[in-house]
């Protein structure tokens, strides 16, 4: 089995900034994307602490511990998680100046036929699998727990004042609770890892209809034209996209 990965990250059409940060290592095995908030520019530091704490703590883990053992990697991703949430808490508690920042953050780690996948907030991993896209993740957002209660629809969420709100983060107060989930993998699986950017401007259907491309096109081309939809149609916010195809 072989992976194959991009990313791409842009402004987006409103923003003055980018806070998003994604990083992708070694032939794709470790991808990651944070979507910071908070004032000031604070947010782009909340998401890279973020991704550089995640992925310091994989690469430590990696080399102590047989990571081709999903369970392995499923405890391993939730403390690198929670290790990300300590050293945020840790800058905010130095300065208080940065009181507010925190970031979501989505993690997949990718072996030979299996993955583990983790998140926090309303970033999101996507799967397309012969033709059929499917959201990995459950978003940690306001409009998402009334959508899971029956108080909104799908369609009242995507248009509701409040869909930015989301209900988990790190940097946050407390303690978080990290969402992990082991995954069987497939050759030809393609994965999607994304900042609610895109998410916000690009329904389902139109993000499976580019995915369902790759091959035809290349990762990258399908990267940008994704990044390119999300501008064309408002660009409201920092659209971030890393896309990891899975090869015999
Ligand atoms: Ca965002």
């Amino acid at each position: 089995m072989r992976f194959r990965a991009c990313g791409l990250s842009d402004v987006g059409r409103s923003r003055n900034h980018n806070e998003d940060h994604f990083e992708i290592v070694g032939d794709g095995r470790l991808c990651v994307v944070a979507d910071g908030m908070g004032g000031h520019g604070h947010g782009d530091l909340a998401s890279r602490i973020a991704v550089e704490a995640i992925l310091e703590h994989v690469g430590n883990a990696c080399g102590l511990t047989d990571a081709a053992d999903p369970a392995v990697r499923l405890g391993m991703l939730e403390a690198a998680i929670n290790n990300a949430h300590r050293k945020l808490l840790e800058r905010v508690a130095a300065d208080e100046e940065l009181l507010g920042m925190g970031t979501t953050a989505v993690v997949i780690l990718a072996e030979e036929g299996s993955a583990v996948v983790a998140h926090v907030g309303d970033s999101r991993a996507y799967r397309l699998r012969q033709g059929v896209l499917e959201q990995l993740t459950e978003d940690h957002s306001w409009v998402n727990e009334q959508v899971l209660a029956g108080f909104l629809s799908a369609e009242q969420a995507r248009a509701h004042p409040l869909k930015n709100v989301v209900t988990r983060a790190l940097g946050g107060e407390s303690g978080i609770q990290v969402d992990v989930e082991a995954i069987e993998v497939q050759p030809e699986d393609l994965y999607l890892l994304c900042s609610d950017g895109l998410t916000t401007m690009l329904r389902d259907e139109q993000i499976s209809e580019h995915l369902r491309l790759v091959g035809e096109r290349s990762v990258e081309e399908v990267c940008s034209r994704l990044v390119g939809d999300a501008n064309e149609l408002g660009g409201l916010d920092n659209i971030t996209v890393v896309l990891l195809a899975v090869e015999e």
